[in-house]
């Protein structure tokens, strides 16, 4: 079966230019791609989920990305992935230090179900240092963060700070 369809999982709290890099590559690749923002992530988020969902659509519409779904999940990847269809689950990769979590992520989502694919992109070299982390570290000490995520992430990180 031929793979037109992905699923593109993450946290997003917030979403940065490095995620949007992975989307417009991801969107060269397949003709649907749903962002699915995880209700709950490992590391505590600064946003909801809702929040999350909303600043994420914002900035993909300020970056002139259309047809990209955001929806929230919670629980099991492979089953969201299953109930929305979808064959491939979409990561991103920045320097090496994802590397180990993807590769055991990836497997495991194999052994849950062989038939949904993991597919890696790899990232600008601009932003393969990138990372919602540092953009929220950088923001709440005043930083200017105009080159790591769009303008309305920087509004919903400076209403959060207020
Ligand atoms: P998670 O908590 O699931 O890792 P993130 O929102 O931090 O959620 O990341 C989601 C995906 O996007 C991961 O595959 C991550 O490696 C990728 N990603 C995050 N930041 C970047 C970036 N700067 N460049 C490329 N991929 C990235």
């Amino acid at each position: 079966m031929r793979l037109s369809n992905a699923i593109y999982p993450g946290s997003f709290d917030p979403i940065t230019y490095g995620h949007i890099d992975i989307v417009r590559r991801a969107t060269r690749l397949f003709d649907d791609l749903v962002i699915a923002v995880v209700a709950n992530p490992r590391k505590k988020p600064l946003f909801s989920v809702t929040e999350r969902v909303r600043i994420t659509e914002k900035a993909l519409a300020e970056c002139d990305i259309c047809g990209v779904k955001v929806i929230a999940y919670d629980g099991l990847l492979i089953d969201c992935a299953k109930s929305h269809n979808v064959q491939a689950i979409v990561r991103g990769l920045r320097a090496n230090s994802d590397f180990d979590y993807e590769f055991q992520m990836a497997l495991t989502n194999r052994d849950l179900d062989s038939d949904i694919e993991t597919v890696f992109f790899m990232t600008a070299g601009c932003y393969s240092f990138l990372s919602s982390s540092i953009v929220k570290e950088v923001k709440r000490f005043g930083g200017e963060i105009k080159s790591f995520a769009p303008k309305s992430v920087e509004q919903a990180l400076a209403h959060k700070f207020e």
